[in-house]
């Protein structure tokens, strides 16, 4: 098949699938292809692909008909500007959580050398964008799954910030080290509710890891533990920074309050939810 046809075929077939077909036919394309760009998709439409090109091309069509996330098949998935590698057992870094990255960003960005811990690090694209975007910042960065701290560090090394970020492996706070005060917690925890889950898209109930996304009955288990917590491991004045469930602003920001937290206010992402808690 041509470049052209395969585009028009599966376009149609991923249409009940997928939000964005044309982008996901493109992207099967181009790793197909040996990981060329959309310019030379553009411009060889009526190209044939190679039998051994075709084969991969309809494997990984056949993965995504049946509803694994583009991400996962392709191994890879851009966040604040960088790659990452990302295959099941982490979350699929989303759009929402650059939110939260911009906004640590901005109210640090005058600030070098700062201590920063995050909670639950899954592919590392919280801690290595800011260890990336933050002058000689030094994270440490803990996940209880080793499957994400093996994908978190290989993602560390191929963005060069490998030598300032410190993977540890720890439920919440209990392996992280006392003796050292941090200037910035930040973290994006479970926080979808028990009884939700089933309602979530296929592409995410049964492809995308379950711990990373249960916060217990209400979906607040992990604002609850780690702002009580968080005091021990803070400096005065160190600051909390949030992703939350797009309806649990509210909710977070009193709990923040209730442990002596000031200053707390909520940023809104692309959609227009409260997605980011910051105190
Ligand atoms: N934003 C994710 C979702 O809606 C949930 C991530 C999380 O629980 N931290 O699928």
């Amino acid at each position: 098949m041509t470049i052209k046809e395969i585009l028009i075929k599966y376009c149609r077939e991923l249409e009940n699938i997928s939000d964005t077909p044309r982008l996901d036919v493109e992207m099967l394309l181009k790793k197909a292809l040996g990981d060329v760009d959309s310019m030379y998709i553009r411009m060889y439409l009526d190209k044939a692909l190679t039998d051994e090109q075709e084969k991969y091309f309809l494997e990984m069509i056949k993965e995504r008909l049946n509803e694994r996330p583009i991400a996962y098949i392709i191994g890879n998935r851009e966040f604040m500007g960088l790659d990452f590698f990302v295959k099941e057992g982490v979350l699929i870094p989303r759009p929402d959580t650059e939110t939260l990255v911009e906004e640590i960003i901005n109210i640090c960005n005058n600030r070098t050398g700062l201590n920063i811990l995050d909670i639950g690090t899954g592919s590392g694209a919280i801690t290595i964008s800011l260890a990336k975007y933050l002058d000689k910042s030094h994270v440490v960065s803990a996940d209880i799954s080793d499957i994400a701290l093996e994908i978190a560090s290989k993602n560390a090394v191929s963005n060069n910030v490998d030598e300032r970020i410190d993977f540890i492996k720890s439920d919440v706070f209990s392996n992280v080290p006392k003796e050292k005060k941090f200037d910035l917690i930040v973290s994006n925890p479970p926080y979808i509710r028990k009884a939700d889950i089933d309602g979530l898209d296929r592409q995410v109930k049964d492809f995308e890891p379950y711990n990373a996304l249960e916060g217990g009955e209400d979906g607040l288990d992990f604002y609850r533990k780690i702002t009580k917590e968080s005091k021990d491991f803070l400096k005065s004045k160190g600051i909390l920074a949030y992703e939350v469930g797009h309806d649990q602003a509210y909710d977070v920001s009193e709990i923040m309050k209730e442990n002596g937290f000031e200053d707390i206010y909520t940023k809104c992402d692309l959609q227009g939810f409260e997605r980011v808690v910051i105190g």
